[in-house]
């Protein structure tokens, strides 16, 4: 049976419970509306911890206005159920109340590595998503947490923030689990109409297609990020966010390539704004192994 935990009491008393017992808690931070990436991350904390932790808490702190934090999916049975399924032993799911009970909350800023990909268009999200995260790390104290290298810039983020603050948490990306044709698994792909959901194939396409670039040898980054772009805007309906190829591990800019790279893209597809990425290395070039 998974536990169902709903406050921040609640939640430490369990999980300090379970370490008395010598167990290790396995962590995965989520907003629920399940699919096989987040599955993913349960099973992958399955296989790493003797207890696994899943939260379920639509951070309004990570919404900016007119985002679609109300009507962002919410099906907490169904997750539920999932999650049991899955042998997930906790699910913690505070209020917002609980999680922000002062109504100008201590947050955690980003910096420079928030200012750039999806930054520029959803201000104040990646402070959000930093301060949920830091507080639930600091709430259920995991040994290990696990993330989706599908919201790299995110990956990125609390990685800096786990070695910069000294958690003590070891923090694993995991795999991108996508649809068939190659479309990243999101909870956004609800909102999709047919027709948005055929264009927004273009995201991986264009990834492939720098992929396939950078492998040939291709090191110029504007020629590259330029075919992305095109790629995208051919398509009816689809709005260019960003299309970009960046380090890795800082985000910043790269004229030539040299080692393994980050190319990521954004684009609006009607009302929905869809990020997809993939790692990828020139010929040679010695990659960072994730
Ligand atoms: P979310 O519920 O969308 O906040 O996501 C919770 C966690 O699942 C985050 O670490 C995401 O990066 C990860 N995730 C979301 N989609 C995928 C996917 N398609 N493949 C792997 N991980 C994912």
């Amino acid at each position: 049976m998974t536990v169902v935990l709903e406050t921040i009491a609640a939640a430490r008393q369990w999980v300090r419970t379970e370490r008395t017992g010598g167990k290790s808690i396995g962590f995965v931070p989520t907003m629920g509306a399940f699919h096989d990436g987040h599955r993913s991350l349960f099973r992958r904390a399955r296989e790493q911890s003797d207890r696994v932790v899943v939260s379920i808490f639509v951070n309004p702190l990570q919404f900016g206005q007119g985002e679609d934090f109300a009507r962002y999916p919410r099906d907490f049975a169904r997750d539920l159920a999932l999650a049991e399924r899955e042998g997930v032993d906790a699910v913690f799911c505070p209020e917002a109340g609980e999680m922000y009970p002062d109504a100008l909350p201590l947050t955690v800023h980003p910096g420079k590595l928030g200012k750039t990909l999806c930054g520029p268009s959803r201000p104040g999200h990646f402070r959000g998503v930093a301060t949920v995260v830091a507080k639930l790390l600091n709430i259920i104290q995991p040994d290990r947490a696990f993330f989706g290298q599908k919201d790299a810039q995110q990956a990125v983020i609390i990685q800096w923030m786990v070695r910069g603050l000294n958690f003590p948490v070891e923090i694993e990306v995991c795999p991108t689990v996508r649809e068939p044709d190659g479309l990243a698994m999101s909870s956004r792909n609800a909102y999709l109409d047919s027709e948005e959901r055929a264009n927004a194939t273009v995201l991986y396409r264009s990834l492939r297609r720098a992929e396939d670039l950078i492998r040939s040898g291709v090191r110029d980054v504007a020629r590259i990020e330029q075919e992305m772009r095109d790629m995208i805007r051919s398509v009816p309906g689809a709005e260019l966010d960003y299309a970009r190829v960046v380090d890795p591990h800082a985000l910043g800019d790269v004229k030539q390539i040299a080692g393994e790279v980050l190319v990521a893209v954004g684009a609006r597809f009607g009302k929905t704004r869809l990020i997809d990425n993939l790692l990828a290395a020139p010929p040679r070039a010695v990659t960072s192994g994730q």
